[in-house]
């Protein structure tokens, strides 16, 4: 075995990225910034160059980066317990789990450690309440168009885009896809075979598209038609993102069960199901566990979001600052005619273009501003929920730089 000296802090990027080439699976096509600080919605890196970050870790970083609280929360967990296992009981997950069942109006929350994981036990809960319930015939899922829903086998079979799934084939065969604004066929592909229906309220990767009204009641309809249940993908909208706690709630649906990450450990890996009392009664012990999931450390830091979501006011704040960048993002739209359209709520904003948006993820690199590119077109921002108005209002002008750069390319 090689012994490799590690890579200094400070050192240039093509050591670092040489080291990664030679040693690290390489599945990221990684843009050549090497971060190494941040401090709220900035980060820096090596170079000492500031960015302002409007993608945080795609959607992950909601308190901002170094935040004070949570990084006092961690420092005092981590010299009292980080973990013990689910062997035994302390004392965050039952407080986490009763803040999300208040939140989320579904009771009962399994702790796991990321979004994919949570969508996965979500398919295992759907199938297994069936089995209990004696429908072994129901084991099927009807999912969306655009949708995504992570990359583990069972969230990989309900991702729409094929080239995530077609290298990694057979998956789960009882996949029934809809166009993700076609209520008649959505409540015509729900049958007697379907486990549950899996949607995300605001679809992030399919390129920021929110679920109509229309399709939230054609889901109601099949639901209360056929009795599947429904699954509410909130990794990405969820936890105040678009505003409210959950992005269902905007559309007058109660889900069955639901999925969150991403935002709950504010950069503490984190995910959880949450399951409705009837799901619930049909799990029993053993059907499925984490040795990671929940423990204090992750609690904790789930626990300083939480607090900071529903009684630090940071959900009122992203209803309004939320309004005021989707205001200033219209009125960009109607500056740059390459935007075709603007969509989104809260502070999850997709600008759609008239053609593939990487030009414009480079123009606002070289203008220290981070945004990314989701579903070819589309220029995604999910900020930092402490976003502040004056910081909005940065990142607005500085995208109205970017659209003028590419209309008169930067580079020239
Ligand atoms: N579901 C949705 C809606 C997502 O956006 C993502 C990730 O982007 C996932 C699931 C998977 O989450 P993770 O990457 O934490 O496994």
């Amino acid at each position: 075995m090689t012994s490799q000296t590690p890579v200094e802090s400070g050192a240039p990027p093509s050591a670092v990225k040489a080291l990664e080439s030679q040693h690290l699976l390489q599945t990221y096509r990684r843009i050549p910034v090497v971060f190494t600080r941040g401090k709220g919605v900035y980060l820096y890196d090596d170079s000492g160059r500031r960015y302002l970050d409007l993608i945080s870790g795609i959607g992950v970083a909601s308190l901002g980066h170094a935040n004070p609280a949570l990084a006092a929360a961690l420092a005092d967990q981590a010299q009292t317990l980080i973990h013990t296992s689910n062997l035994y009981y302390h004392e965050l997950q039952g407080q986490v789990a009763a803040r999300l069942a208040a939140l989320s109006g579904l009771p009962r929350v399994f702790i796991c450690n990321s979004g994919t994981e949570a969508v996965e036990a979500c398919l295992k809960f759907a199938r297994r309440f069936w089995y209990t319930s004696g429908d072994r015939q129901r084991t099927g899922f009807v999912a969306l168009e655009h949708g995504f829903h992570g990359r583990t086998m069972g969230s990989l079979s309900v991702t729409w885009d094929e080239h995530y799934r077609a290298p990694f084939e057979p998956l789960l065969t009882d996949v029934t896809w809809v166009p993700a604004s076609d209520p008649d066929a959505l409540v015509a592909a729900v049958s007697s075979t379907t486990a549950a229906i899996i949607v995300e309220a605001v679809q992030g990767e399919g390129g920021i598209r929110p679920l109509s009204p229309e399709m939230a009641a054609a889901i109601e309809r099949a639901r209360q038609r056929n009795g599947a249940l429904v699954i509410a993908d909130e990794v990405q909208c969820g936890l105040g993102r678009t505003g409210t706690a959950f992005g269902y709630q905007r559309l007058g649906l109660q889900p069955d069960l639901a999925a969150i990450g991403k935002a709950l450990g504010a950069g503490v890996p984190v995910g959880a199901a949450l399951v409705s009392q009837p799901v619930a009664s049909a799990v029993s012990f053993g059907d499925h566990g984490t040795t990671y999931g929940g423990n204090l450390l992750a609690c904790r830091a789930a626990l300083v979001f939480l607090d900071a979501l529903t009684s630090g006011g940071l959900q009122e704040h992203v209803g309004e600052v939320g309004g005021r960048f989707g205001e200033g993002l219209r009125a960009l739209a109607a500056r740059h005619s390459v935007i075709r359209e603007v969509r989104g709520a809260g502070l999850m904003w997709g600008l759609d273009l008239a053609v593939d948006a990487t030009a414009y993820i480079d123009a606002a690199l070289n203008r220290a501003l981070l945004v990314n590119r989701t579903a070819n077109t589309v220029v995604r921002m999910l900020p930092p929920f402490v976003i502040t108005r004056a910081e909005v209002d940065e990142a607005l002008t500085v995208l109205d730089g970017v659209f003028t750069d590419v209309a008169r390319p930067f580079d020239s």
